[in-house]
C-alpha cells in the first residue's frame, strides 16, 4: 500500500548553510523545475500535433532531457528526469480532453514542488532524535559554481503526536521501506518534503509454515514439477514451449552454419559471415533468461499461495544414467535454481537444494528404490504397489515427475555415511 509521510524541514544540518542559502537555493530549484516542466507539456502537446521535431530520441518520442540539461546545468539530473517524467504523466492523464479542446492545457506554477528522484535522496538519523533528509539540491556543476555542497542534508521535523509517522521514519531511516519519487514543496512560509513509501503490511502478514516443504523437480515430461510433503496438490510446467523453441533454435543454427559453409569464406569474411550466428546465441540467450525468469516466478508464487516455508530443489541429476533425459537437460539449471533462491528468499521463504541421484527411481509412499522402469511417464512400485492402481483408474495417476518431486519435498538431510533420502511420512 502506498503511504506517504510529509515532513516539515528544520534547518540545513551543516551549520555552515544558513536558512537565507537553502531558502534561495530551493525557490530558485522550485521556479527552475516549474519552467521545465511547462517546457515539455508544450512540447508534448506539438508532439501530439505533430509538430515538434527537435527533442526526439532515436525512437520518435519526445525526450526533452538533453535540452534541459543544458539549458538548466546547475540541476541534477535526477529532477529534470523526475520532472520530465511527472511532466508526461500529467500530459497523458490530460491529452484527450486537451486534444478535443476540452480543457486547457494544465500548466505548473512559480511555486511548484520540486521532485526528487530515490537515488537523489536518502533518509538518516543523526542523532537520538534528529532526522535528517540527504538530498541532491545542486548538479556537481552548480555546486561548484554556487560554492555549496551538491548534497544536503535537511534536519526534519520528527511528527511526535503521531506514532505511526514516527515508526515509518525510523523504518526510512534504517532503509527497510521502499521509497518513491520524494517532493520539497513550499507552504506560506515553511518548506516540506514529502516522501511515499510501500507499506510493508502485506509482507508482515505473510506467514510461511516451515514444516511445509515444496519440491521442484525437473521433469522428462514436463520442465518442472512441483508436490508438497504434506499435501497431495501437485502440478507442472509443460515443455511443449522449449521443446518447439529448442527445435526452431537448432534449424536455425544449422541454416546459418550451412550458410557459412557454402560461402567458403576465410580471412575478413569470416567476422561478419558469424555475425548471424552470434546474433542467434545472444537472442537464445534472452529467451533462456526471460524463461527462466518466468519459472522461477511460477514456482515462487505457488509457494507463497500455499504458505510452504521450504523449497527444495532438484540439485539437477542431468546424467542419463541418473535421472535418464529431464525436458531441460540442455539448459541453465544452476542460474533458474539462482532465480528461484533469490525470489523466494525475498519472502523469507528458505531453498535447498538436494543432491538426491534417487528421486526418479524411489518409490515417494514406501521409499523402495528399484531400477529406472521402462515407462518413462508414469511411475508404478513393485515394492508396494504404488501407482499400479492408479494407473488403471488414471484418475489420481502418479508420473514419474511428480513422484520425483514428492521425494525433494520428503528429502531429509542425513548425516554422511548413511543413504540420502530415505523419506518414511
Ligand atoms: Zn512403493
Amino acid at each position: 500500500m502506498q503511504r506517504s509521510l510529509v515532513l516539515k524541514i528544520i534547518r540545513p544540518y551543516d551549520e555552515k548553510i544558513t536558512w537565507e542559502n537553502l531558502g534561495y537555493l530551493l525557490r530558485g530549484l522550485s521556479y527552475n523545475v516549474c519552467r521545465m516542466s511547462n517546457y515539455c507539456m508544450t512540447h508534448h502537446l506539438l508532439r501530439s500535433l505533430n509538430l515538434e521535431t527537435e527533442n526526439l530520441n532515436p525512437q520518435g518520442h519526445l525526450y526533452c532531457y538533453p535540452r534541459l540539461t543544458e539549458e538548466y546545468p546547475d540541476v541534477p539530473a535526477g529532477i529534470i528526469c523526475a520532472a520530465e517524467g511527472r511532466a508526461r504523466k500529467l500530459y497523458m492523464r490530460n491529452a484527450a480532453g486537451v486534444l478535443r479542446s476540452e480543457k486547457a492545457l494544465p500548466s505548473f506554477r512559480k511555486d511548484s514542488s520540486i521532485p526528487i528522484p530515490v537515488a537523489g535522496y536518502s533518509i538518516g538519523r543523526v542523532d537520538a532524535d534528529n532526522y535528517v533528509a540527504n538530498v541532491q539540491l545542486l548538479s556537481r556543476q552548480g555546486a561548484k559554481a554556487q560554492n555549496m555542497p551538491g548534497r544536503i542534508q535537511l534536519v526534519l521535523a520528527s511528527n511526535w503526536r503521531d506514532k505511526n509517522a514516527g515508526r515509518a521514519l525510523h523504518q526510512l531511516a534504517e532503509g527497510k521501506l521502499k521509497r518513491g519519487i520524494a517532493s520539497i514543496f513550499r507552504n506560506k512560509r515553511d518548506w516540506y518534503i514529502s516522501i511515499p513509501y510501500e507499506a510493508e503490511t502485506a509482507r508482515e502478514k505473510e506467514e510461511f509454515d516451515p514444516e511445509l516443504v515444496m519440491g521442484v523437480a525437473f521433469g522428462m515430461q514436463c520442465a518442472l514439477a512441483y508436490a508438497f510433503n504434506h499435501s497431495l496438490k501437485r502440478g507442472a510446467i509443460g515443455g511443449e514451449e522449449v521443446l518447439a523453441h529448442q527445435e526452431k533454435y537448432q534449424a536455425r543454427k544449422k541454416h546459418i552454419r550451412a550458410q557459412y559453409n557454402w560461402s567458403g569464406r576465410k580471412g575478413h569474411g569470416r567476422g561478419s559471415a558469424l555475425k548471424p550466428l552470434q546474433s542467434l546465441y545472444e537472442k537464445e540467450r534472452n529467451y533462456r533468461n526471460l524463461t527462466n525468469e518466468r519459472y522461477a516466478k511460477w514456482v515462487v508464487e505457488i509457494a507463497r499461495k500455499n504458505r510452504c516455508g521450504k523449497i527444495q530443489l532438484d540439485a539437477g541429476s542431468t546424467g542419463q544414467s541418473e535421472g535418464g533425459n529431464i525436458l531441460l537437460a540442455r539448459w541453465p539449471q544452476s542460474t533458474l535454481r539462482l532465480k528461484i533462491r533469490n525470489k523466494a528468499e525475498a519472502y523469507g521463504i528458505a531453498v535447498q537444494e538436494c543432491p538426491d541421484r534417487d528421486i526418479r527411481n524411489r518409490c515417494s509412499r514406501c521409499g523402495a528404490t528399484q531400477d529406472a522402469p521402462e515407462d518413462k511417464r508414469w511411475f508404478t512400485c513393485k515394492s508396494c504397489g504404488y501407482g499400479i492402481e492408479d494407473k488403471k483408474t488414471g484418475a489420481q495417476f502418479i508420473s514419474m515427475d511428480y513422484n520425483a518431486a514428492r521425494n525433494l519435498a520428503k528429502w531429509e538431510e542425513t548425516p554422511k555415511g548413511q543413504t540420502a533420502g530415505k523419506s518414511s511420512v
